[in-house]
């Protein structure tokens, strides 16, 4: 499932050609949906916002389409009408003068009123997003220092949108490598030092592959890999999907567990088990 950094790349590029124009026609897929065509005709899109994995597309008058792409929505930036081949199905169009911005296949989409979205269920309950700029590291600190969560693994609680909205399963092993912690490691089995350097990662980490286009590993020894010949899949991560390969930090082979129902990967030299 793409994470927070892959549907913000989503809506920069839908907002490359909605935001700031007014949307001609509107059609939705989904039949309790279709009473809003007519009224969002001729509306402009103010902004294309996301919060973590969820993507809106939001008008003037402050009404907002929600859509969350889960495994298989994908959305197709065009030329006005000029549909892609493919045989998925057209879940939403949103046509300008000049382009269209299609989402296909996707089958989670709403549109939510502005009184009701803090209260929307698909938005209440959602923690703070790394990719938030507002976003500082005191409140990352504060969040994983937050006794409603201390005694929880950090593998589950990385995966869980209510501790910080975005964050997914190649998010969370990278994280966990970077901050040197166990992925069973519990926020109360962390000192104040080990805190801080996780805030750092989940800070971080998302930011990094927001800007990258997906590489979390780090920007240095990504171009002294590139330069060696390795491919982006050999470069691109800290230790996602490389079980049995190298740490790039130390060379310890990386190893694979399932955490919270979940695969993950870590170094067990750089991410040592706590002594029981
Ligand atoms: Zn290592």
């Amino acid at each position: 499932m793409p994470e927070g950094p892959e549907i913000r790349r989503d809506a920069d590029l839908v907002a490359s050609v909605l935001a700031g124009r007014e949307v001609a026609v509107v059609s939705f897929a989904f039949a309790g949906l279709k009473p809003w065509e007519r009224s969002l005709r001729d509306k402009r899109v103010v902004a294309v916002d996301t919060i973590g994995k969820h993507m809106l597309v939001r008008f003037e008058h402050g009404v907002r389409i929600y859509s969350h792409n889960q495994l298989y929505g994908r959305w197709f930036v065009r030329d006005r009408d000029d549909y892609p081949d493919t045989r998925r199905s057209l879940r939403l169009a949103l046509h300008t003068e000049h382009h269209s911005a299609l989402l296909y296949s996707a089958s989670d989409i709403d549109v939510i009123q502005p009184h009701e979205f803090e209260q929307h269920p698909r938005i209440r309950g959602l923690g703070p997003d790394p990719l938030d700029t507002d976003l500082t590291l005191g409140a990352c600190r504060a969040r994983l220092g937050d006794r409603r969560f201390s005694g929880r693994s950090l593998a589950g609680l990385l995966l869980d949108q209510s501790f910080f909205a975005g964050l997914g399963n190649y998010l969370r092993s990278e994280i966990l490598f970077r901050a040197g912690l166990y992925p069973m490691f519990r926020p109360r089995d962390c000192s104040a030092a080990q805190i801080a350097t996780l805030a750092r990662a989940v800070r971080d980490l998302p930011r990094r592959s927001y800007r990258t286009g997906g590489i979390t590993n780090d920007a240095r020894r990504v171009q002294a890999l590139r330069r060696a010949g390795l491919s982006r899949s050999e470069y691109r991560f800290l230790v996602f999907g490389r079980d049995g390969q190298p740490c790039h930090d130390c060379g310890t082979p990386i190893q694979r567990m399932a955490a919270a129902g979940r695969r993950a990967y870590y170094c067990s030299v750089c991410q040592p088990q706590p002594d029981v």
